[in-house]
């Protein structure tokens, strides 16, 4: 398994080609293209360290820090990025939908957080503020995995292994495309 830290900048990275095709976009003075990515770094010492997936603006009259979170459905969630993603690829890409219970069990969130960000989620997507993924008329190979009982398996032959049932990983895989 990779570790938290690796799901976590390929999120951000995920999105950052998603949201910003033709660059860093800075949410508070809105140049494109000129800012520069802080290199991640574990606060000590009394110095702030760098979050994963900031960047500051060049803009000399400007100078601000931002991630490409802020002004997304994301902005706010205080469940990591690449969680959140996969919750937004089960409740957009599965038939029957993604109940809260289902993102819960998932996702290992708390059921309270799975139910904010279902919500959250579903209210972001009819008003089009969660763009398209992989950019607008862009088409996204997507991929899932399912972990667990094989369908009729004794239960307990899987026992232990600390997996759910039906924990499926979805993600999307590569961008194939215009
Ligand atoms: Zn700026």
């Amino acid at each position: 398994m990779a570790a938290p830290r690796a799901s976590e900048a390929a999120a951000f990275e995920y999105l950052e080609r998603t949201l910003w095709p033709d660059g860093p976009i800075c949410p508070h003075c809105g140049t494109v293209g000129r800012a520069t990515k802080l290199e991640f770094s574990e606060p000590k010492k009394g110095k702030r360290g760098a979050r994963l997936g900031l960047w500051k603006c060049n803009e000399r009259e400007c100078r601000k820090q931002f991630t490409v979170k802020v002004g997304t459905v994301f902005e706010h969630g205080r469940i990591p990025l690449h969680k959140m993603l996969q919750a937004v690829f089960l409740l957009c890409c599965s038939k029957k939908g993604c109940s809260s219970h289902q993102l819960h069990r998932i996702l290992q969130i708390t059921y309270k957080s799975a139910w904010f960000l279902s919500h959250r989620i579903r209210e972001a997507m009819p008003d089009g503020t969660l763009a398209p993924m992989g950019g607008a008329g862009r088409i996204v190979e997507m991929d899932e995995t399912a972990q667990g009982r094989i369908e009729g398996a004794p239960k307990q032959a899987h026992r232990g292994m600390g997996m759910g049932p039906h924990s499926v990983y979805v993600g999307p895989t590569r961008r194939i495309g215009a």
